[in-house]
């Protein structure tokens, strides 16, 4: 079977190896959809793991399964989450999924860029879920970003009526301003540099798209919400510039969400005085657990979150370098996805 293998940022190569042998309490699963992550074009982050099969956002066929398997046969159609908790352990016990060694660890086989891909009793067990006859294979692969979003707004305590800020209109972003509002946010503000993904974010049921590149975010929250401030700031990009910004636009008693990882050792001039004062918190949101994505699928299966909405760009396993580029470049392209035969 072919796979794309990612052995630097900008060297993706598609390889052959043979189909991975399925065990007594595994499922063989033929790829139909993966999603490029925005996570996976952080070159810092990546490479750190390469050489790796890329995908984490696989849908497919179950195409065989092991003999003790009863819960899942040859035909269903599912979503595999690469990750799954062990839900034994103090932190699932306390809703930590991502902070479980057990989550950490496991992962699918060889990834979900590959034609087929294994997955491990207990990914099976945990978190693999049949996609419903009116959820496409495109719309199955947007149930891991969106589960990363549920669980964003969950950790952020989104109350109705709320002004959210959104730095970052890419896929996240937009994915942030269609449940802030199925959730009830009173004002969505989406921030962003690239005029199209500004212009999409209005379509998506944003009330206001402010373009940095030419537009002062802080400026303009304080003219939108009169002063106030946001009370809840999605920050998007890895970036401290991202960071300071939300920070300045955060109002009293908001939270400011950290939704991307900064590289290690990177430090964050922040003034406690004016967070106490303010009450203003810093709330980081990794990834996503299977409560989460039980939750996104129940989204997309109500319309709230529909490939139509965010996905773009489609390649095949071979053009996996020109689906990787077009999201890393972050301009025109918010979701990528590769499609299988
Ligand atoms: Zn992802
Ligand atoms: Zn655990």
């Amino acid at each position: 079977m072919k796979v794309a293998r990612l052995y630097r940022f900008n060297d993706i190569r598609i390889e052959d190896m043979p189909i991975p042998e399925v065990g007594p309490r595994e499922a063989l699963v033929q790829t139909k959809a993966c999603g490029i992550c925005s996570g996976d074009i952080l070159p810092w982050y990546i490479e750190k793991k390469a050489p790796l099969v890329l995908g984490h956002e696989p849908v497919g066929v179950i195409v065989a399964v092991g003999e003790e398997v009863d819960h899942f046969q040859v035909g269903d159609r599912v979503f595999v989450h690469h990750h799954a908790p062990c839900l034994n352990c103090r932190y699932c016990r306390r809703g930590h999924y991502s902070m479980c060694m057990t989550w950490r660890r496991t992962r699918l086989i060889p990834g979900g860029i590959a034609e087929f891909f294994l997955v491990p009793e207990i990914n099976l067990q945990q978190d693999t879920l049949k996609l419903p006859d009116n959820v496409s294979y495109e719309d199955g692969v947007l149930i891991e970003p969106t589960a990363c979003v549920v669980k964003s707004l969950r950790r952020a305590g989104l109350q109705t009526g709320d002004i959210v800020l959104v730095i970052g209109l890419g896929v996240m972003g937009l994915l942030h301003v269609l449940l802030a509002r199925e959730y009830g946010a009173g004002t969505v503000i989406g921030a962003d540099k690239v005029a199209s993904r500004c212009a999409r974010a209005l379509e998506l049921g944003a009330d206001y798209a402010i373009n940095v590149s030419r537009e002062n975010v802080i400026e303009w929250v304080a003219m939108i919400t009169e002063g106030i401030m946001a009370d809840l700031v999605i920050v998007g990009p890895g970036n401290r510039e991202a960071i300071e910004t939300a920070l300045a636009a955060a109002g009293k008693g908001s939270t400011v969400l950290l939704f991307t990882p900064l590289p290690p050792g990177e430090k964050l001039p922040v003034e406690p005085y004016r967070l106490y004062m303010n009450e203003i918190s810093l709330v980081p949101s990794y990834s996503c657990g299977p409560d989460d994505t039980r939750q996104a699928l129940s989204l997309i299966q109500q319309g709230v979150v529909t490939a139509e909405k965010v996905i773009t760009d489609r390649f095949s396993i071979e053009e996996t370098p020109l689906a990787y580029r077009a999201m890393a470049e972050a301009q025109d392209t918010i979701k990528a996805i590769i499609t299988f035969p």
